[in-house]
């Protein structure tokens, strides 16, 4: 038997309830590899798939959690063999197909990466979805001509997920990070992840009439969306580089192009879903370089999968910091 979070619906009132259930092997999705999962991780998305689905989820019972860490136990591909670590993010994994959160897991060959050398299961899902994202985020933004020396690089939603990664791995790099947060008391966390200067939320919340303010940012890492984005492209430098990330503030832009007529910022899109594999691979291997693994730890807070009905919900309020990590065992 294997332990699930198993996520049903009630088809005559709609609701759907979250509860660990045991469940068989047989019950599995098809797929070329199992992994038994050690490690999956608590990401906006989960929060919507453990709750009522926010359309993301196609058919119940559902077993969700959108990326884990774990090692092959059977495969019927000559790429990966029992024995092998792995790690898998998106692909619409825990949304479309049964996910992370369950003793095991069964997917398509091509979804997974081999876990990089200086990551171990747990550190790799402390990272996860939301740090892979912010490594592909940093990626895009040194291809776009940012290194260090020129000035500070903002970061939105920073003591959320993505936010945090990114924070660790620009300071790391050698980054001036100007974090931004709408939670004071995340201020010390922040400065030891790397964060060189705090930004009150509120100092970018408001929208304002004029399409251009003072060139303040070298680049951005953006979790947050809406109104703040559309405020931060009216501060950035000239030639510089948003990577929009999230959506945390919402998904409208209600901006001007006048930034990129007249200081040629670029707005750089990052997706993790369907990510190719080589910039998968390429995006692993930088984090297992750049990341400091003593800054991860300090992002974790260790879960079971009994805890997520309960920090599901609460990701959804914005109430979780840093990094779930969910030990299925
Ligand atoms: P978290 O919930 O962990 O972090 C989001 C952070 O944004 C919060 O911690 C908070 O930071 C800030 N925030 C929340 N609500 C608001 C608001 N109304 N206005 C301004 N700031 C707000 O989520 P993740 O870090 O895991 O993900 C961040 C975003 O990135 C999500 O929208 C997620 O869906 C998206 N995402 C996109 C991916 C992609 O492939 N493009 C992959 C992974 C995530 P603070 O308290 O410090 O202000």
């Amino acid at each position: 038997m294997i332990r699930a979070l198993l996520v049903e619906k009630d088809e005559e009132s709609g609701q759907t309830h979250a509860e660990v259930k045991n469940i068989s092997e047989d019950d599995l999705p098809e797929g070329e590899v199992t992994v038994a999962v050690e490690y999956s991780t608590l990401n906006y998305k989960d929060g919507l798939c453990i709750g009522p689905g926010g359309g993301l989820v196609r058919r119940y019972p559902h077993v969700p959690g959108i990326d884990f860490a774990g090692t092959v136990d059977s495969s019927n591909d000559d790429r990966y063999a029992p024995g092998d670590r792995v790690v898998l993010t998106g692909w619409r994994v825990g949304e479309a197909h049964w996910g992370g959160y369950a003793q095991k897991a069964r997917v398509k060959a091509d979804w997974l990466v081999p876990l990089p050398e200086g990551l171990d299961t747990r550190s790799a899902m402390a990272v996860g979805t939301a740090g892979f994202t912010a490594m592909l985020g940093v990626m895009a933004l040194e291809a776009h001509g940012l290194a260090p020396g020129q000035g500070p690089v903002l970061v939105t939603g920073a003591s959320g997920g993505v936010g945090s990664v990114a924070t660790a791995i620009l300071g790391r790099l050698g980054y001036e990070v100007a974090a931004v947060t709408g939670r004071p008391e995340s201020a010390d966390y922040l400065r030891d992840l790397g964060a060189t200067q705090i930004v009150p939320r509120e100092d970018l919340a408001e929208t304002t009439k004029r399409p251009l303010e003072a060139e303040t940012w070298a680049g951005c890492i953006d979790a947050v969306g809406g109104a703040m984005l559309a405020r931060v492209l009216g501060q950035m430098k000239y030639g510089s580089s948003v990577a929009a990330v999230g959506l945390a503030g919402g998904a409208d832009l209600p901006a001007k192009v006048v930034p990129f007529l007249l200081r040629g910022v670029n707005l750089l899109g990052i997706d993790s879903v369907m990510q190719p594999y080589d910039s998968r691979l390429a995006a692993w291997e930088r984090i297992g370089r750049d990341l400091p693994l003593e800054k991860l730890e300090a992002m974790v807070h260790p879960a079971t999968l009994d805890d997520l009905p309960a920090l599901g919900a609460d990701i959804l309020k914005g109430r979780v910091r840093g990094r779930v990590v969910v030990d299925v065992n």
